[in-house]
């Protein structure tokens, strides 16, 4: 087997993403590497697949318990061998595993850094074969990082008490200078082949909203989502507590974090919202760390972050299937000051000297700074941000609220020369409310205890309102001819530059979102759907994201069963792909991207059967568009052509008298059940099939069945109607022997249907 088989055997891809191959192959040929790609990359994939074509043992170093778990079942479900092994084993399951991985039980084995000096996992590490050591997270190997940990310092001694020394390959998504270099310094890497891929994740959707009711918003966004998951920063565990009970009192099925709960509770929700159980989480930053989720559809800032690092890093948990997902940041001036407070009573760190000290706020006032900028900026946000990173974008990403919001451009250079003249006329004493109130002529207490009436400046600009100078003042501070100072005053300073406005050589042109933008604003409506990376609904259609939903059920089913989170089993992205091919085979199967053979031969049937079910059998066209997919599909997977219905000589579902006559009634069936007892009477030579869906939607038209959503469950329901009907629930045995509940039918509900379909 070459690469590509392993790819496609355990990982059910076709291709490999930009940068993989090079690493693999660097690996493959002895080669240390260091890759540096942004989070949902697929770092992983790096060293899994040369893991399984090297011999002997790949040991991957993390620190994050959780995430190794989460791995390791990935890895067991795609019919990989792994183990982890951490704190969370207790020291009976660790020797256990310790002897599978000597017997070379195992291909790939995740340690936490602290395990490396262990005396039983020295000795083990001596006798075995080790191919390769992989270290995930590098960058905590970094003192310049804001996740160092020294344990990580253990590596570089473990690596030189191995008789042999083994490839070592490191990842990480941080990719400053200083972090770089540490890693590959500290951990002695061998002239590595080094590989920063883009910092852009192009199926992200960015926006800075600044809505009136932040409350509201939060809870119209997640009500247009409501079969999503997503996640909600708040600054403080206080917000937290406050929206987490508002959304709960909407009935939203949410769950909380922050380092206020303690652990179990921690442990307990954390869980709840990798399961889907709650598939909305309100947190603080101190949720995220670890999270692998990759169904992530949504993250919203109901509070500006401190920094853009922070808040790439965080936002940058969406989407990690690499499906469209949204970033949205909902800013008011207030998150400013909060940020401020936050700043001001950081403790200062003892270990740094004073100068260090002042040395570390002035890079956070810094940041801050940039972060305010990004809120403010009408530029395209992915632009901002990539050049924040130190990269260039394209300038316009079309997919940015920025990018597709329509602006009015106004020449605003004559108020900006007063502005200007103000500040210089107070001397730089005062802040932007101040200098606002000051212009508009303001008749305030403050103002006037300040003296401000005095200056000719008072009133010069009269006819604004205040909001709508601070808006210049903001332009001006964005486009650098003014700064702040960078205490808690934050005065206002006029820099060089702003010269050439007093001079009039340079004109002054303010963006301002066009009034109709705004007001859709509020309702959470953008005004143009961004053009690049499709949602699923504007993919699939009607009857598309229809079968989705039942796949997505399929999905929680099993999940459930087998106590995976259901994107271990499927992502997302491998639904989609499934209702776009509708595969009626398990060669057909085996095209959709994600489904590898070893998931196939424990899932595949299950979904092949909703599709049946669903379909009758009948290709139908389950998207838009005719040639869409090379859109839909980044990864450069050449997607199966999408056969058009055929069979549509066929006639719609249908029974004669003398047909449905036959039909075998007995005490109960299931609804699918009844559905094929109708197609075995049917004529299959001219007439289609009908399926479970079909009756049940059937069923639903009448009123008699619902479906609703519970706990973030979709449930079936049967309604008082449906009763009458002659339908009930009663357990039902899964193929895993497992119970759960669903919808039987008993004779008269039968002969009902039956009259009803025929
Ligand atoms: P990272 O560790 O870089 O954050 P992951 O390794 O978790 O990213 O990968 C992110 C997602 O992308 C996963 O769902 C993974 O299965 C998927 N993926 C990785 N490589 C490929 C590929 N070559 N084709 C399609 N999907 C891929
Ligand atoms: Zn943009």
């Amino acid at each position: 087997m070459d690469k590509y088989d392993i790819l496609k055997k355990y990982f059910g891809y076709s291709g490999f993403r930009e940068g993989q191959e090079i690493l693999i192959d660097s690996i493959l040929q002895g080669q240390d590497v260091l890759g540096i790609m942004p989070t949902g990359a697929g770092k992983s994939i790096c060293y899994q697949v040369p893991a399984l074509l090297l011999p002997g043992i790949t040991l991957v170093v993390s620190p994050l318990i959780s995430l190794m778990k989460d791995q390791v079942q990935a890895l067991n479900q795609a019919g990989i061998h792994a183990a982890f092994i951490n704190s969370s084993l207790s020291e009976s399951q660790i020797s256990k595993a310790l002897r599978l991985a000597a017997a070379g039980q195992y291909k790939i084995i995740y340690v936490a850094p602290e395990r490396l000096e262990t005396y039983e996992f020295l000795r083990f590490a001596e006798q075995a074969e080790i191919s390769m050591l992989t270290v995930d997270e590098a960058h905590c190997i970094s003192q310049w990082g804001q996740d160092f940990r020294p344990s990580y310092l253990k590596i570089v001694q473990f690596i030189g008490q191995l008789g042999k020394r083994p490839i070592i390959s490191a990842f990480t998504a941080t990719a400053t200078e200083n972090v770089k270099e540490d890693i590959v310094c500290v951990l002695g890497l061998r002239n590595p082949r080094v590989l920063v891929t883009g910092f852009d994740r192009s199926n992200l959707y960015f926006a800075v909203e600044m809505p009136r009711r932040k409350d509201s918003h939060v809870i119209n966004y997640i009500r247009e989502h409501e079969t999503d998951s997503g996640i909600i920063y708040c600054a403080t565990r206080k917000n937290v507590d406050t929206l987490y009970e508002k959304l709960r009192g909407e009935g939203v099925a949410v769950t909380k974090y922050h380092a206020g709960l303690a652990a179990e509770e921690r442990r307990q929700n954390q869980e709840d919202f990798i399961y889907d159980k709650c598939p909305v989480m309100v947190a603080t930053n101190a949720f995220g760390m670890g999270i692998d989720k990759s169904n992530v559809r949504y993250v919203i800032h109901y509070n500006m972050p401190q920094s853009l690092e922070n808040y790439y890093q965080e936002a940058g948990r969406a989407g990690r299937d690499g499906e469209r997902a949204e970033c949205i940041l909902l800013y008011s001036a207030q998150d400013v000051m909060i940020n401020r407070f936050l700043l001001e009573n950081k403790e200062q760190r003892g270990e740094y000297t004073q100068e260090e000290n002042a040395a570390v706020r002035e890079r956070d006032e810094e940041r801050l700074r940039m972060m305010t900028f990004y809120c403010m900026t009408t530029e395209c946000l992915r632009e901002f941000i990539l050049r924040y990173f130190g990269e260039s974008g394209a300038g316009y990403c079309g997919n940015c609220l920025n990018c597709v919001r329509e602006y009015d451009e106004t020449d605003v250079t004559e108020e900006a020369v007063k502005i200007i003249t103000c500040i210089r006329e107070v001397r730089q004493r005062y802040g932007i409310n101040v200098i606002a109130g000051m212009l508009a002529g303001a008749e305030r207490a403050k103002l006037r205890e300040y003296g401000v009436m005095a200056y000719q400046s008072f009133g010069a600009l009269r006819d604004m309102q205040e909001s709508e100078i601070k808006r210049i003042i903001n332009g001006l501070l964005t486009d650098n001819l003014l700064v702040t100072s960078n205490d808690k005053y934050s005065l206002l300073r006029t820099t060089a530059a702003a010269e050439d406005v007093i001079s009039g050589t340079r004109h002054i042109l303010l963006k301002q979102a066009k009034k109709t933008a705004e007001r859709s604003e509020e309702s959470g409506r953008e005004q143009k759907k961004p053009a690049s990376r499709l949602r699923k609904s504007d993919i699939l259609n009607s009857r598309g994201l229809e079968l989705f939903e039942r796949l997505r059920e399929c999905r929680t089913g099993i999940a459930r069963e087998e106590s995976l989170p259901p994107y271990i089993i499927f992502s997302d992205k491998t639904l989609v792909d499934m209702c776009v091919k509708v595969p009626l085979s398990r060669e057909e199967m085996l095209q959709v991207s994600g489904v590898g053979e070893n998931k196939f031969e424990r899932y595949g049937e299950a979904f092949l059967q909703v599709i049946a079910d669903y379909t009758g059998g009948i290709r139908e066209k389950f998207y838009f568009g005719e040639t869409e997919e090379a859109d839909i599909y980044s990864d450069g997977s050449e997607n199966g052509r999408i056969r058009r219905a055929y069979g549509s000589r066929k006639t719609e579902f249908a029974l004669t008298e003398e047909q449905a006559d036959r039909f075998p009634y007995t005490d109960r069936y299931l609804i699918p059940e009844i559905a094929e007892k109708l197609n075995e009477l049917r004529d299959a030579e001219l007439v289609k099939k009908t399926s479970g869906a079909e009756i049940f939607r059937r069923l639903q038209a009448e009123e008699c069945v619902a479906e609703v959503i519970q706990d973030g469950m979709r449930r079936k329901m049967i309604s008082d109607k449906g009763k009458e009907a002659g339908l009930f629930m009663d357990m039902r045995m899964s193929r895993k022997g497992t119970e759960y509940e669903d919808i039987y039918c008993d004779g008269k509900a039968q002969r009902w249907i039956v009259a009803m379909m025929k």
